[in-house]
């Protein structure tokens, strides 16, 4: 009786035990002892949701998850694991908006930021001030959203300067990158609109930092991929929110044309957003954006597929207060004029600021429903110089993905100025002064996930092979010598940082990058 008891504990533990299912508790020190203890949750349905993220592609279970309540909390587990004698590794856990588990922690802990927001705000919450000094600016936890951050700031007619496409992605995981999107050319990235910091570094110390003041702190967490501290608080600059935006669509059948309008809006004063996007025949018009086209325009724009090749969107926007309402028509008619778009092919609205900055959310809710947003999302995003766009246009937009006509998603092309960027923060974009933000916004699903990847591969290689000096966005890469290379020059710093800020490299282990120890 005693036998069969025993073999079915055996049975039972090995399910849980390995790779996927660890051990409650199986982290070296024993973690049930601290105060925070009731926040950690060990059961598998937490730990599961833990082992996922908007990618679908990897999955790590880690050991635990800490839901703060607090800073506080955040900071004593990681003062806990750096003392250990054996440390484990801490992963902040934004809106899991990563494709590729850079927010996952295998058999570490996951600090659930969101879970800040839920206690009463006890983490940094949300708050707005003046000073002569900064002007206007928002102190902002870093688990909030940047929806709720332009909800709060709209409130006061203000708001951040530089945001992304999408706002359901919190203020610690956009900032732990860069932070683009069609405001980049003007603002630079998010990572550039910030004048303070508070973080936990990863020998658990709480630290305020800015360009005065810890600075190689600051420098370090901005676009550091999470591997300096945890962002608890983000200072946030604001500026005047416009109530409502002029909205431009204009499509072209030649990249040249297309690739150089672009670059003269972004060198020309006027404009507040500059975007860009490959329309793929089996690419609608409206993918990814709130339905902006009537169904006449769209088979206008379909009839294009008929003549030409491949069709380029280019999107631009301008924004207008209530003293410019009379003259913003005629203001975007002289930026717009000397423009090469294929003639008739332009197509305008009128739309609220915020309908135009959560353009990406109805979209979301529209494939969400039909089941197509939590597919697979194998992802590449590059920053492309100036230099080799042309080469890149012919041998990847049109040879690899147009003719070969294996895509679903978005291909997103839009040029920034690289002066806008801080070289001292840890993110890196080609040495050029204009640079390409390129994204292929791949979804899984119609077509296999690993076919996509492979395409992805393909690209790669053959910017390689043509000399074309790309740099990922939202990098991954599976050996070290990779990570070398893509910082290059920065890669010393980066590593002398490391050892400053996080030297058992605790945090963010899904990055890849460094190994605990
Ligand atoms: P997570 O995925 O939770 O975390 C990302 C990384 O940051 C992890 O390594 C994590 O450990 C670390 N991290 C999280 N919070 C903190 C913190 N508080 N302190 C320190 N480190 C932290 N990016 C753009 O730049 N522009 C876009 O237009 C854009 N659009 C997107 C649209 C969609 C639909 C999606 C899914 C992503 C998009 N992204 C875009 C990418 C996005 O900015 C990054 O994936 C970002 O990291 C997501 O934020 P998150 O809160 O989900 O971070």
């Amino acid at each position: 009786k005693h036998f069969i008891l025993l073999f079915i504990v055996i049975i039972n533990s090995t399910s849980i035990i390995g790779k996927s299912k660890p051990l409650p508790n199986s982290l070296p020190c024993d973690i049930r002892s601290l105060d925070i203890a009731a926040r950690l949750r060990f059961d598998h349905d937490a730990t599961k949701i833990a082992s996922t993220d908007f990618g679908n592609l990897t999955h790590q279970i880690p050991a635990a998850v800490l839901n703060p309540s607090s800073v506080k909390d955040i900071v004593d587990l990681t003062k806990f694991s750096y003392n250990c004698s054996v440390p484990f590794s801490i992963a902040a856990r934004g809106h899991a908006h990563s494709v590729r588990g850079q927010a996952m922690a295998y058999n570490g802990v996951v600090v659930n930021m969101t879970s800040l927001n839920d206690h009463n705000r006890k983490g940094s919450g949300l708050r707005i001030s003046w000073s002569a000094s900064l002007g206007s600016y928002a102190d902002v936890g870093g688990e909030q959203l940047w929806i709720d951050v332009l909800n709060a700031t709209l409130e006061h007619g203000l708001a951040p300067v530089s945001w992304t496409d999408y706002l359901y992605l919190t203020v610690g995981g956009t900032l732990s990158n860069a932070g683009i999107s069609g405001q980049a050319f003007c603002y630079g990235p998010q990572i550039n609109n910030v004048h303070e910091l508070d973080v936990i570094t990863g020998r658990g110390e709480f630290l305020t930092c800015s360009k005065h003041k810890n600075s190689e702190l600051f420098y370090a967490v901005l676009g550091g991929l999470g591997q300096f501290g945890i962002i608890t608080r983000a200072r946030i600059v604001l500026d005047k929110a416009p109530k409502r935006v002029k909205w431009v669509q204009m499509f072209y059948s030649n990249f040249s044309a297309f690739s150089k309008d672009q670059e003269h809006l972004i060198s020309t004063k006027g404009l507040d957003y500059v975007e860009g996007s490959l329309t793929g025949d089996d690419n609608h018009p409206n993918n990814w954006r709130s339905p902006f086209f009537s169904p006449a325009d769209q088979s206008r724009i379909a009839s294009l597929f008929t003549k030409y090749e491949v069709i380029y969107g280019m999107e631009v926007v301008k924004y207008y207060y209530d003293l410019s309402v009379d003259t913003v028509d005629e203001e975007l008619q002289m930026l717009l004029k000397e423009l090469n778009f294929i003639p008739g092919f332009i197509f305008m609205k009128d739309a609220s600021f915020i309908d135009f900055l959560n353009r990406v959310r109805s979209e979301e809710l529209s494939l969400e429903a039909k089941g197509l947003w939590d597919v697979p999302h194998p992802w590449l995003n590059l920053f492309v110089p100036k230099s080799g766009i042309m080469d890149f246009n012919a041998g990847v937009l049109v040879d690899i993905i147009h003719k070969q006509n294996k895509t679903s998603g978005p291909i997103l092309v839009y040029p920034i100025n690289q002066q806008k960027w801080d070289d001292r923060m840890s993110a890196v974009v080609p040495d050029e002064e204009t640079i390409y933000a390129v994204g292929f916004l791949h979804s899984g699903g119609a077509i296999d996930w690993q076919v996509l990847d492979g395409q992805n591969k393909e690209i790669l290689q053959f910017c390689n092979k043509a000399g074309i000096k790309v740099k990922q966005y939202l990098p991954h890469y599976e050996t070290k010598e990779e990570w070398v290379n893509h910082f290059g020059a920065k890669w010393s710093i980066f590593n002398e940082r490391k050892a400053k800020f996080d030297p058992k490299m605790i945090l963010s282990p899904g990055q890849g990058i460094f190994r605990l120890g």
